[in-house]
């Protein structure tokens, strides 16, 4: 069953509320903080209404779920009378095997989870032959736990470097996943550690302007990841629940 558009409305409304709060303890403005939704667990008229209710950025964690998402969702628009209220920008947030780059490129506008200097070789020599540039976030373990993904903090600075000279690639910013607890300060302890990484490699002018987001922050843990500076929250279960 398709979750409404009320529902989906009524939901964004509270994460907003709780984002504003967030902010103001922090001293942040909202319009820093943009919102990414995580469609792995919803149908695709529930991605229709997501963008009745205004949502444009959307993500999926498996390459192949986003390409046939993506694929879905443009033959649906061109099948309405009307467009879509806006263009749609699709985000690939989980881990990513080589061989499936060539497919998620044509309809992919960012790569959260960049962790490695063989994947984003091949990110930019296929986007070289697609003559595309495609926006990359280097994923970093920032949690003290034994996380599969993201690469060590002490590795990031000169991964991020190599990544931010390949001409197709623009080095974005950093991502992370906080740690599987409980415990917001823990979540925090990790969100601060991604921060003060980005910070040091902005300091470094490492990815030039565009260096500019903090991707961190889920459902269960958005709001420390605002009071320590995540510029993109990528949010599944709290619209849809
Ligand atoms: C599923 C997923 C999310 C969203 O998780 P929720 O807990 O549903 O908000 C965010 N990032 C990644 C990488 C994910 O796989």
């Amino acid at each position: 069953m398709a979750v409404t558009t009320h529902k989906i409305e009524k939901n964004l409304q509270r994460i907003r509320d709780n984002v504003a709060e967030a902010c103001q303890r922090t001293r942040r403005h909202p319009d820093e903080v943009g919102l990414i939704a995580v469609t792995k667990s919803v149908d695709l008229d529930t991605i229709k209404n997501l963008l009745d209710a205004g949502v444009t950025e959307l993500a999926e964690s498996r390459a192949q779920n986003l390409t046939q998402r993506a694929e879905e969702l443009a033959a649906y628009a061109s099948r309405r009378r009307t467009p879509l209220p806006a263009p749609v920008h699709w985000h690939m947030v989980g881990h990513l095997q080589r061989n499936k780059v060539k497919s998620i490129l044509p309809v992919v506008s960012a790569v959260h989870s960049v962790d490695s200097l063989r994947l984003a070789e091949e990110l930019q020599d296929r986007a070289e032959k697609l003559d595309q540039h495609v926006s990359v976030f280097l994923q970093v373990n920032c949690s003290q736990e034994e996380q599969k993904y993201g690469c060590a903090v002490g590795a990031a600075a000169h991964l991020g470097e190599m990544i931010a000279s390949m001409d197709n690639l623009n080095l974005v910013g950093l991502m992370t996943m906080g740690p599987l607890t409980e415990d917001p300060n823990e979540s925090r302890m990790a969100f601060a550690r991604c921060r003060e990484l980005f910070e040091d490699m902005r300091t470094e002018r490492l990815g030039g302007d565009h260096f500019r987001h903090l991707s961190m922050g889920m459902s269960s843990d958005y709001v420390p990841a605002v009071e320590e500076g995540a510029t993109l929250l990528r949010i599944g279960s709290a619209l849809f629940e």
